[in-house]
């Protein structure tokens, strides 16, 4: 089958590859339709996580057809001929994680779980096409994908929803849901976003959902605050604003109420786990100038306020500010996304077209076409916002 690839820092390839097979009891094959490209996998692309090999399968958002499943998968929840949407934590639905509905803290699904320990403390859950950190599982920007625990994680689709609606059920929507989830938005509250990608517009949309009463998008792309600014939201451009001073005049100085950090990596000093990790292949991309959006999230949040991230950290974050997390009592709160959590009442909403999920695709490719939907969604060409594959 065709599958788009990591060759290297700021390569990817479409290669031929061997068709996955059942190697598990409860594994399913899943014929891939529609597949999307995240910010996650730029982190890849930049050389970020050092525990990439050359031909990888990249994607972790995508959805399909079951075309073949295990001998231990439950037929009532899964069979053959079934439309999924495919979450991206790995979860066995059976540990005390999964108990606890903290899907991507899994204990069971990484085979990995050493290398994640190392970086992390403890192991973390496996996901698609994300590094042997995360268990080494070939992605979804492919023609196929082994699916384990399918029984579990991926969600079908009954109703007639085209694909397009229904695939970010994989990652961005309940992760930028989750962003506004974490910050237990009050009536009243100014809510301000950093990162006007696709996880950021999703936050967004997700904050007014929950009650924010001002949503402010906070980026440097004109296109992407365009996008933030046409649903509603107020915007700052941070090339030509200082974003701290803009808050508080927008907030009687006090700052606004929940920072939500959509951004992660990119704005992050990048070479900070280069020394944790002494196994790195690959080049690191030099330390960026741009200002730090974690680091202006929390000096900016109000006292008392809430601070969260769903932008990315693969190591540590330079000069994290806790003197202003401790000393002005804020509560930070974060985590890869418990996707499986929010899949069910997020279609619910889409049903009930209390959102739209399709309004921040701006590409619709096939898949040999991956390397350059890489390259406009990292260089923010062509006005890409979000690039969805068609295998
Ligand atoms: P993206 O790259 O399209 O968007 C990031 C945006 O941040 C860009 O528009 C960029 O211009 C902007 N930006 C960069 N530096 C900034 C700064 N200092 N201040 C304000 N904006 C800045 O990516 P995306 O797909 O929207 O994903 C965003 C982040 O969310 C990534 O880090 C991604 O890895 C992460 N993510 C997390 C989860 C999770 O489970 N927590 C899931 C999916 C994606
Ligand atoms: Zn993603
Ligand atoms: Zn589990």
């Amino acid at each position: 089958m065709k599958a788009n690839c990591w060759v290297g820092p700021n390569k990817v390839e479409v290669q031929d590859v061997p068709d996955p097979t059942i190697l598990n009891g409860r594994d399913a094959v899943v014929r891939i339709t529609s597949t999307a490209i995240c910010g996650s996998d730029l982190h890849l692309l930049d050389g970020y996580v050092p525990t990439m090999e050359k031909g990888d399968v990249l994607g972790h958002e995508f959805m399909g057809e079951v075309v073949e499943v295990g001998p231990g998968v439950d037929g009532s929840r899964l069979r053959v001929g079934d439309r999924v949407v495919v979450p991206f934590p790995i979860a066995c639905g059976a540990c005390l994680a999964c108990r606890a509905e903290l899907y991507s803290c899994c204990e069971n699904t990484n085979p990995n779980a050493g290398v994640a320990e190392k970086m992390f403390g403890h192991p973390v859950a496996g996901i698609f096409g994300y590094s042997h950190l995360t268990g080494g599982f070939a992605g979804g920007q492919a023609e196929y994908a082994r699916v384990p625990f399918a029984d579990v994680g991926p969600i079908r689709i009954e109703s007639d929803l085209d694909d397009e609606h229904v695939l970010f059920l994989s990652d961005i929507l309940p992760t930028g849901y989750m962003g506004a989830e974490m910050c237990d938005i009050q009536d009243g509250d100014v809510v301000a976003v950093w990162g006007a990608g696709p996880v950021g517009q999703f936050a967004m949309d997700s904050a007014r959902m929950l009650g924010a009463d001002t949503v402010i998008a906070i980026d440097d792309v004109s296109y992407r605050l365009e996008m933030a600014a046409s649903q509603g939201y107020r915007t700052i451009d941070y090339s030509d604003t200082d974003v701290r001073s803009a808050l508080l005049e927008l907030t009687g100085g006090r700052g606004p109420d929940k920072c939500i950090d959509a951004v992660g990596m990119e704005a992050s000093h990048g070479t900070a786990h280069v020394h944790l990790y002494d196994r790195l292949k690959q080049a690191v991309r030099s330390e960026s100038d741009r200002p730090h959006a974690l680091r202006q999230a929390i000096l900016s949040c109000r006292s008392g306020g809430i601070v969260s991230v769903i932008g990315v950290y693969g190591g540590l974050v330079d000069k994290f500010p806790a003197g202003a997390w401790m000393n002005r009592s804020l509560t930070l709160r974060t985590g890869q996304c418990h996707v499986q959590r929010y899949m069910r009442p997020l279609l619910d909403r889409i049903e009930r077209g209390e959102i739209d999920p399709t309004r921040v695709i701006t590409h619709r490719l096939p898949l040999a076409e991956a390397p350059h939907g890489y390259d406009i969604f990292k260089n923010k060409a062509d006005g890409c916002e979000k690039v969805v594959l068609k295998p």
